[in-house]
């Protein structure tokens, strides 16, 4: 019992009024743990098992567990970001403890899961302040890159986000030994980038996945991913250890 939901709450929504409440207008106007501790989530930096992060609870007050090795990096951000969507989402939901920790399942708790990672994005990389980098043309990594740095999130954050609200034709996949595991596509990207698709022999992302992450970034102009489309699509790809790949693709409208 326990897992009622006492109001419903957009995270979107959440996030945005957190903005407008403490005056958010750029990036660095953002100290997440500082927010948090605003809205009675308080961090405590400390060993947390397998787990990033978790939360616990007692009465209007939150302790968020957050692991202490990850102090200082745009991982433990994304974390604090996260358990405050739960804080100020998911009262009703006694069940976080045990969620965390445990692989995520579908349902319910895949629900409550997702809605504290909408929440953590568009808290931490407002669509209002990276819309305008987005129309910077071309659409290269490096500029995503430039983007992870200035919001302070990892590059898969901010290159999935970017891929969503992109007006230009590009498209960000994760890879793991071999397989798309996540695409996301911008809405005018042509190229060929599916879930559950095995990378092209002759893609960037297999040679950076053959050569390991030593051989850094690898950048091709090829038909790897979709010359059926009839448009040059340019690879950026970075293997970051134990098989993961990630690949940048853009092509020109
Ligand atoms: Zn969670």
């Amino acid at each position: 019992m326990g897992t009622e939901v006492v109001e419903k709450v957009d995270p979107i929504v959440a996030a945005q009024s957190l903005h407008a409440r403490f005056g958010i207008v750029a990036p660095e106007d953002l100290d997440v743990e500082r927010l948090a501790a605003a809205c009675g989530a308080f961090v405590v930096w400390r060993e947390t098992g397998s787990a990033d992060a978790r939360v616990v609870r007692a009465a209007d007050v939150a302790y968020l567990a957050i692991a202490a090795s990850a102090r200082g990096t745009s991982r433990a951000r994304f974390s604090i970001a996260h358990e405050l969507g739960h804080h100020l989402l998911h009262r009703g939901v006694d069940a976080i403890e045990r969620i965390h920790g445990r692989p995520r399942t579908r349902g319910r708790e895949f629900t409550v899961e997702r809605e504290a990672d909408r929440f953590a994005t568009e808290l931490l990389v407002p669509e209002a302040m990276l819309l305008a980098r987005c129309r910077l043309q071309p659409p290269t990594l490096q500029r995503v890159e430039e983007a992870a740095r200035v919001f302070e999130v990892s590059l898969t954050v901010a290159a999935r986000r970017w891929a969503e609200l992109a007006d230009a034709a590009c498209a960000f996949v994760e890879s793991k030994d071999g397989i798309i595991t996540k695409a996301t596509r911008s809405r005018a990207f042509r190229g060929i980038a599916v879930q559950r698709r095995r990378l092209e022999s002759r893609s960037m992302a297999m040679e950076a996945l053959r050569r390991g992450v030593l051989a850094g970034r690898l950048l091709a102009l090829g038909d790897a991913w979709g010359s059926s489309a009839q448009v040059a699509v340019v690879e950026e790809s970075m293997a970051i250890g134990s098989g993961r790949v990630l690949t940048w693709l853009w092509h020109d409208g």
